[in-house]
């Protein structure tokens, strides 16, 4: 990561303060922290689960035929 001479805020671009750093305002860093929250939790699921094939192998029972 080397974001050297750029420093505006990601958000609004406006100057950035070192107190909100990398943002120029808790709010633009809240607006960040909403837009990662958002995205990841919209994010399509690229991936199955570990213990998906687990769940693909079906139990047959027998045919009950000593009645
Ligand atoms: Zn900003």
């Amino acid at each position: 990561m080397s974001g050297a001479g750029l420093k505006t805020c990601p958000i609004c671009g406006k100057p950035r303060e070192d107190k909100f750093r990398p943002f120029c305002s808790k709010r633009c860093a809240d607006v960040d922290l909403a837009r990662w929250l958002g995205g990841t939790y919209s994010l399509p699921a690229t991936e199955p689960p570990d213990d998906f094939g687990a769940e693909a192998e079906f139990y047959v029972p027998e045919p009950d035929n000593d009645r």
